[in-house]
């Protein structure tokens, strides 16, 4: 299919399951957005753009493409909302199918709280976020959110307050951490670091990105490791902010496995159920197929009658 767009060229658009691409050349499509955050909508009529209709992008650029025809314009816009629709849809089952079978909408009551308790994102200072990384347990603007979700799964897991399920545990880890705790660590000594600052709210995307990858992916804030609990100890005693500061300095990954209780059993010996999701969340899948001493991975020992409160972590 033929499409202008902006400079009114014409050009080729592909979209697959989760994205829109402009393409000059079939082997390397340009995206244009993911379709996840993205809203489609006719042109306004005073635009004069026959068959026009916007797509706009979750970093608020909007474009104005334009169809052969009437018919053309219709299928493109409703393929495109039955694409965000079914990776919203999509994003849901898989949390609930994955993590636990009573997850669901959060209660309002709970996001106001969580919003009273994180008024700003955590990494722009917009105010009024509405999104959410349930691995990292901070509260994230619109357009933070999608360079967050561009950084992949392994480093952010983004999900709505308001359109996504939630699991018992995120929910619990989100209202236990939050951007000031989490901020701590992460931003550790941003303040030493002469030539970057947080970036604000009218900070372009490009600045908002260049941040986010020194905060998340190059960790170039984060200083020294700053408890003197070990792993094991933050996980045995439900610390979940001495726990992040393990998993930010790398030690979840370089754990060795050894024929003892891991952090994950450690957390779920002791209820400590936000513990367990947060390992769970952060590279502490590979705990899970891990005997202790006593033959039991962390799943079975969820199951003991005498730990309580852990378990739903677990459902499968
Ligand atoms: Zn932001």
């Amino acid at each position: 299919m033929v499409w202008r767009c902006k400079q009114w060229k014409r050009r080729w658009v592909i979209l697959d399951e989760e994205a829109l691409y402009y393409v000059h050349d079939i082997d390397k499509p340009t995206l244009i957005t993911n379709c996840m955050l993205a809203t489609v909508r006719e042109a306004d009529t005073a635009s004069e753009i026959q068959f026009g209709f916007e797509v706009l992008s979750p970093n608020r650029r909007t474009y104005l493409l334009q169809a052969e025809n009437e018919i053309e314009m219709q299928e493109w816009i409703g393929a495109i909302r039955d694409c965000t629709e079914k990776l919203i849809t999509g994003l849901s089952q898989e949390s609930k199918s994955s993590e636990d079978s009573a997850s669901g909408a959060i209660p309002s009551e709970d996001i106001v709280n969580i919003q009273k308790a994180n008024p700003v994102c955590a990494d722009c200072a917009s105010s009024n976020p509405e999104w959410a990384s349930i691995n990292l347990g901070v509260l994230l603007c619109i357009e933070c959110s999608g360079i967050h979700r561009s950084l992949g799964v392994h480093v952010s897991k983004v999900r709505s307050l308001t359109l996504d399920s939630w699991t018992p545990a995120s929910i619990a880890l989100l209202k236990d951490l939050g951007n000031d705790a989490a901020n701590k660590v992460w931003e550790a000594e941003l303040g030493k670091c002469g030539d970057w600052s947080r970036p604000k709210a009218k900070s372009s995307r490009s600045e908002k990105e260049r941040f986010i990858k020194a905060k998340y992916i190059d960790k170039k804030f984060v200083g020294g490791i700053g408890t003197d609990l070990s792993l094991d100890e933050a996980a045995a005693t439900g610390n979940t902010k001495e726990l992040m500061r393990h998993i930010v300095h790398g030690n979840v990954d370089k754990y060795e496995d050894a024929e003892k209780d891991t952090p994950l059993h450690l957390a779920v010996t002791n209820g400590h159920a936000t513990c367990s999701e947060m390992l769970l969340q952060n590279n502490g899948k590979k705990f899970l197929p891990q005997k202790n001493n006593l033959g039991m991975t962390p799943a079975e020992l969820a199951r003991q009658p005498d730990v309580f409160g852990v378990l739903s972590t677990f459902a499968a």
